[in-house]
């Protein structure tokens, strides 16, 4: 038996670094072999050492013991490989750097184009590998109570009055209107299943983002700007098609939305593949077939992205055997989809007897998951060069992985008194540091 090649110590330190995100990244041969084909040896070891926060090239130099002037022109070509995230500090006009995570992050970047310096074709097949075939990734991107996306209802599947009783947040038309910037781009998960010779009939030009999101894609030529008046096109044309909307899972600044199929999507396929519920939030609705008027011709239950609609047989009061559409409350994800294809109109959306809790901002999200996954401590202490910073982040992660600490995560009301507390830290800090956080 040929032995398989030793991975080399840049990657294994890169791949420490990435999983000390909150969607972290397990060990895996396939995912070295992701890195080792998208970042080289040079720039996986300064992405390494990268700080977790947004940072000026001058702290990253720092944080990695490079020359600042040589080490501009590295990280903007990994931004234009979408393996780092750049953005202008809007207080003080410098770019900020990130190292881009497993998801949302290089994963989808490195497929959302066309590109022949890589070998997209092996690339996907990798991705398929890690992400489906082995388990660790998905059920560690979705441990946890808050999830990157969250179902955003379909809005024709409303009623009128349901329809303006909807929080702006709640509404994809709303996220569209709400930001000057917008963008399209490849689905890559649909282009991961055509590269890998599984292509479906959904298209592929229909994975929308907005604001600043939109403008990094832009720039670096991962996506194309679009208009409003598009970006709208292409929601309805999501909605006719049956495909589910995902948005980010923000309050403010809705950065993205995805327009899903069951067969593709890789995180439908957390459900689908893994058997793992709710790995986008829901929306504020359920699905509520109305009993009565039920034809049982079982449309709704093909066009549910995850199985979430069983056709069940029950005896009429003339004791007729008929079927009936029976939807599973511990996983309707809310979307509408079903709704959409009951053509006598007996699948109705119903608000949730309590509503789901959002997060405000990226910053409250990631906090979050951080706190949820128990990898805060390594949002905090990030300087891998510091024995004291390794030390408290290790310290800091155990103890909130210990059992009581989960508990008390789970506690809605300790969970956003601690938030606040975060949030209060993380802008003192931001203005502090000329807004670095
Ligand atoms: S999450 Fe959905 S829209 Fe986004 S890339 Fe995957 S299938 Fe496409
Ligand atoms: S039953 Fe399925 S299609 Fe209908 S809202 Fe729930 S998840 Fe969406
Ligand atoms: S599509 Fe409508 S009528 Fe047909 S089974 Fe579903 S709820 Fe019943």
């Amino acid at each position: 038996m040929s032995e398989q090649p030793k991975v080399k110590v840049v990657y294994r330190r890169l791949r420490k670094r990435l999983d000390r995100m909150p969607v972290g990244a397990p060990r895996s041969r396939s995912l070295f072999e992701i890195l080792s084909m998208l970042f080289s040896e040079e720039e996986a070891a300064v992405a390494a050492q990268m700080p977790q926060k947004p940072a000026s090239v001058e702290k990253i130099a720092r944080y990695t013991g490079k020359n600042p002037a040589e080490l501009l022109p590295m990280l903007e070509k990994m931004a234009d490989r979408g393996l780092v995230l750049d953005m202008e500090n809007p207080d003080n006009g410098k770019m900020y750097y990130l190292l881009a995570p497993t998801v949302v992050g290089f994963f989808e970047f490195s497929l959302m184009t066309k590109r022949d310096d890589i070998d997209q074709k092996k690339l996907a097949e990798l991705f398929h590998l890690y992400m489906f075939d082995e388990k660790e990734f998905g059920h560690n991107v979705f441990r946890g109570k808050t999830q990157l996306g969250r179902a955003l209802v379909s809005e024709t599947a409303l009623t009128q009055e349901q329809r303006t009783g909807i929080l702006a947040y709640e509404s994809a038309t709303a996220a569209i209107e709400a930001e000057d910037i917008r963008a399209i781009t490849m689905c890559y998960c649909r282009h991961k299943g055509q590269l890998t010779d599984d292509a479906c009939d959904f298209p592929l030009d229909i994975c929308l983002s907005m604001g600043a999101g939109a403008d990094y894609l832009i720039r670096h030529k991962l996506a194309r700007a679009a208009s409003k008046t598009e970006m709208l096109e292409k929601l309805a044309q999501a909605r006719e098609i049956g495909l589910v909307q995902m948005g980010d899972n923000v309050k403010d600044k809705i950065g993205f939305i995805c327009n899903c199929c069951g067969c593709h999507c890789g995180v439908l396929g957390g459900t689908n593949t893994h058997g793992i519920p709710f790995t986008m939030n829901t929306s504020n609705f359920i699905a509520a077939p109305d009993h009565a008027a039920c034809k049982g011709c079982g449309l709704c239950a093909q066009r549910c992205p995850i199985n979430a609609i069983s056709m069940q047989e029950y005896t009429r009061e003339d004791g007729k055997k008929r079927k009936r559409a029976v939807v599973d409350e511990g996983l309707c994800l809310g979307c509408g989809v079903c709704a959409g294809a009951c053509v006598p109109g007996c699948m109705h959306m119903e608000a949730r007897p309590a509503r789901v809790i959002t997060p405000e901002n990226t910053i409250e999200r990631v906090i979050s998951m951080a706190l949820e996954r128990g990898t805060i401590g390594s949002l905090i202490f990030d300087d891998e060069n510091r024995t004291d910073q390794r030390f408290m982040r290790r310290f800091v992660n155990t103890v909130t992985s210990l059992p009581p600490a989960k508990q008390a995560v789970l506690n809605d009301k300790l969970r956003s008194r601690f938030l606040e507390f975060m949030m209060k830290q993380v802008s003192s800090a931001g203005s502090k540091s000329g807004g670095s956080v």
